[in-house]
This record gives structure tokens, C-alpha cells and sequence, in this order.
């Protein structure tokens, strides 16, 4: 089919058309608890205690019976009860115990007169009420945080710092997470120098694989990094059979574009079946996608070819790459926020692709949520990225955008902030 004459895929059929294809490994390994940040839970992990363990007071007080703790009762101290150092014995009416924050409720007594709501008497060893106090006051309940048996964690969640937090509260030491995925990256192209050597006329510096390669550490995969290739058949081709043996996909920029410098497709006609489409979006028309290698077999890797243009890299990466990387690591897919906002000025669009635009938004604070470009749109200009804080999503078959009207506004995902 001509480059002119190709259909171009609408946005969402390119997404379900690669997440109908990958599928999570099931291998896992177990890792202690401050190595899981960012794995993907391997297994629902279910509380094997209640949290708090015991009913335990939440403020510096005075542990009293209710029904003898009225306003200007006189109590007899009889004790202290500390954090970690339970008091023993049973309280009877007209007593109290002194009790700090996080202590065990002691036996008998039903609430806790916070230490302001007392007086200290000179007599020694007894305090005055000077508000009465009501059962349960101030009294963490057994379980109130976490059931014993309660799914805490589900099978394909992103391990966050709470979450890890929340494991060693039930005192769970190590964790069942998925194997990282193992992605391996390389650009193409005559005209690329690695960053650290001179320019010379007509070079430009490797940008892209720098940029994937930060994305890819924000994702928590291990990186194999092939380095840069020229526009070479042979060396694409042999560049691409090693990294099909050793990673689960294979990340490319540059080449997919199909001129004449580009033999990424001649290479991969030659070791897999890899589609390269127009996608309907803008800027990252050219993509590319496919299996090198058998489905099944482990030598084999799914295959991404971003485009060369920083930008359209940056933005394939983030859109279309990501949410395949989530299914492919067994991650639950999570939705990304979707605002509203009121465009603050014009945008200027064709309809017949769907656009991120490079933007800024803001609350207004008298106002609706607001948006305008974040500057030059052009898929070469990577410093526009720097500025904005968000993609404009201006719906396929839009025309450019009014001041006013409603736009879409995607903040930024962690792989760009
Ligand atoms: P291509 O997709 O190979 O036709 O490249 C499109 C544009 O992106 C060209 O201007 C390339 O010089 C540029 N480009 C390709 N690869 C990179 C890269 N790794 N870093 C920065 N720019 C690139
Ligand atoms: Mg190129």
C-alpha cells in the first residue's frame, strides 16, 4: 500500500489492537520490604492480624470507667500505663489509670479523659474530673485500621510507599512480586552522536534514547541498552535477533517512517511480523509494532519502533507504549485523570488526527480549570515539553479550538514529570 493511500488507525483501535496480543508472564520472585517499591503484587495479600492489635488509648490521659468519671468525680490513680508497657490490673469505680498515647487499654476502664480535661490534685496520687467523660472516648479500637483476613493488597497492584508502609504494619516481612520487565532500547539513525563528543556538520546529538531510557527507569523495568545504530540493515538486524533473545520488548526510535534511510522494516520483515502503522495522532503518526520471535517463546520480544522526532518519541512512549508495558508487566491497569478545562486561548488544529498538545493548565481561582499551549508545537521541539505541565486532547475529528470551549487536559503521567 502507498504512503499516501494508507488508512491511518484511530488512537483507541491502535491501543486494543496491541493489548488484545501481550499477556503478563507468570514468573515472580520474592523480595524483602525495601526492595518492593514500584513491583507489581504477585498475590492478594490478606492482613494476618488486626491493626491495631488492642483497643489502645489515642491521646495522653487518664483511663477512667465512664459511669464514674462524671463531672468533679475525684479518682484515685492507681497506676500507669505506657506505649509497650501494659498496666496489669483491673480497674474498679473511683480509680484511674494514667495512660499515654498508644497505651493498652487496661482492663475495666471504658474511655480516656484527655490530661487537659483533669485536674492534678496537690492531695497526692488523685485527680478531679472537670468534663465528664463518655464510653469510648478517645479509645482506638482493635481492628478500627485493618481487619484480620482483609485483602489488603490485590494481585497486580503497583507497590507505593503507603502500601509498604502498610505491610510492615502487619508485620509481613518479604513479598510475592511479578519478575521486572526486561526492555531493551536502541536508536537508529546516520546522524545521531552519543551525548559528550563533538558535533560535527549535519550530526545531531542521541536525544531519544536518553529520554526512553528516564522512562523506563520511571517504570521500574531492568534496560538492556544496545547504544546507537546506524542506518545498516545488517547491524539493525543483528542489533535487534540479541535483544530478542535476552529482553520481553524491544524499544526503537527512528526509522519507522519508511524513507529510504529506514531499514528497521526490512529488518524486522526479515525476523518477525511487525506492522508499521499510521496511527491517527499527532505528533507520532509512524509506529510500529510487532512480535520478533515466536509468541510463546522465550527468545522472542514485543517490538515498539517510536518515531525519530524527540517529541512524537516522548509521546508514542507515554500514550501508546505505557499502557502495553502496564498489561505486559501485570500490572492492573490504573485510569490517568482527565480534566476539563476552559481553553484560555485559540488552538490551532486540522481535523483528522487526534492531538496532544504540549500545554499548560491552572486553576483559575475564580474560575474553571483553564488551558493554553505551552508553545511551539513542532515534534522536533523538545524544550516545549519542559514548559508544559499536560497534554490538550483535541479529539480526532476536531478543527481548531476556540478561546472558552472545552478542552481536554491529561497531566502529565510520571514517565514525564
Ligand atoms: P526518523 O524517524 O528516523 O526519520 O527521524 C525523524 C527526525 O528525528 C529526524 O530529524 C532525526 O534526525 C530525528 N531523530 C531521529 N532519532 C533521533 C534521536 N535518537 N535523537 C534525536 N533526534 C532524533
Ligand atoms: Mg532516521
Amino acid at each position: 500500500m502507498s504512503k499516501a493511500t494508507a488508512p491511518m488507525m484511530p488512537f483507541d483501535d491502535a491501543i486494543a489492537t496491541m493489548l488484545a496480543q501481550v499477556s503478563a508472564s507468570e514468573s515472580s520472585e520474592t523480595v524483602p520490604l525495601t526492595q518492593a517499591l514500584d513491583r507489581i503484587a504477585a498475590e492478594d495479600i490478606v492482613s494476618p492480624i488486626d491493626v491495631p492489635g488492642h483497643d489502645n488509648s489515642a491521646m495522653d490521659g487518664y483511663a477512667v470507667k465512664a459511669g464514674s468519671a462524671k463531672t468533679d468525680d475525684k479518682l484515685k490513680v492507681i497506676g500507669v500505663a505506657a506505649a509497650g508497657h501494659p498496666f496489669a490490673k483491673e480497674l474498679a469505680d473511683g480509680e484511674c489509670v494514667r495512660i499515654m498515647t498508644g497505651a493498652t487499654i487496661p482492663t475495666g476502664a471504658d474511655a480516656i479523659v484527655i490530661q487537659e480535661n483533669v485536674t492534678a490534685n496537690t492531695e497526692a496520687e488523685t485527680i478531679t474530673i472537670n468534663k465528664a467523660a463518655a464510653v469510648g472516648d478517645n479509645i482506638r479500637l482493635q481492628g478500627a485500621d485493618i481487619k484480620l483476613g482483609h485483602t489488603v493488597i490485590a494481585t497486580g497492584e503497583r507497590l507505593s510507599p503507603v502500601d509498604i508502609g502498610l505491610l510492615a504494619s502487619l508485620g509481613i516481612a518479604e513479598v510475592k512480586v511479578k519478575r521486572k520487565l526486561t526492555v531493551a532500547i536502541f536508536s537508529t539513525g546516520d546522524e545521531l552522536v552519543a551525548p559528550g563528543a563533538p558535533l560535527e556538520s549535519g550530526q545531531i546529538y542521541d536525544s531519544n534514547r536518553y529520554l526512553i531510557h528516564a522512562m523506563l527507569q520511571r517504570f521500574n523495568a531492568d534496560i538492556i541498552d544496545l547504544g546507537r545504530l546506524p542506518d545498516d540493515l545488517g547491524k539493525i538486524k543483528d542489533a535487534l535477533s540479541e535483544a530478542a533473545s535476552q529482553a520481553d520488548a524491544i524499544i526503537t526510535s527512528g526509522g519507522v517512517s519508511v524513507g529510504d534511510a529506514d531499514h528497521t522494516k526490512a529488518a524486522l520483515d526479515a525476523l518477525g511480523d511487525v506492522g508499521f502503522w499510521k496511527v491517527a495522532m499527532k505528533p507520532g503518526k509512524p509506529f510500529a509494532f510487532g512480535r520478533i520471535g515466536a509468541k510463546q517463546a522465550d527468545n522472542g520480544a514485543w517490538f515498539f519502533g517510536l518515531p525519530g522526532n524527540p517529541v512524537a518519541a516522548a509521546v508514542t512512549m507515554d500514550q501508546l507504549v505505557q499502557p502495553v508495558l502496564i498489561q505486559l508487566a501485570g500490572q492492573q491497569p490504573t485510569a490517568s485523570p482527565v480534566f476539563n478545562a476552559a481553553a484560555d486561548e485559540a488552538f490551532k488544529k486540522r481535523p483528522g488526527r487526534a492531538d496532544f498538545q504540549r500545554a499548560t493548565y491552572w486553576q483559575d481561582p475564580q474560575g474553571p480549570l483553564k488551558v493554553k499551549s505551552a508553545g511551539s508545537q513542532s515534534s522536533g521541539v523538545l524544550s516545549t515539553m519542559k514548559s508544559a505541565n499536560s497534554f490538550a486532547r483535541l479529539e480526532q475529528q476536531r478543527d481548531s479550538v476556540a478561546a472558552g470551549e472545552t478542552v481536554e487536559v491529561l497531566p502529565f503521567s510520571e514517565l514525564l514529570r
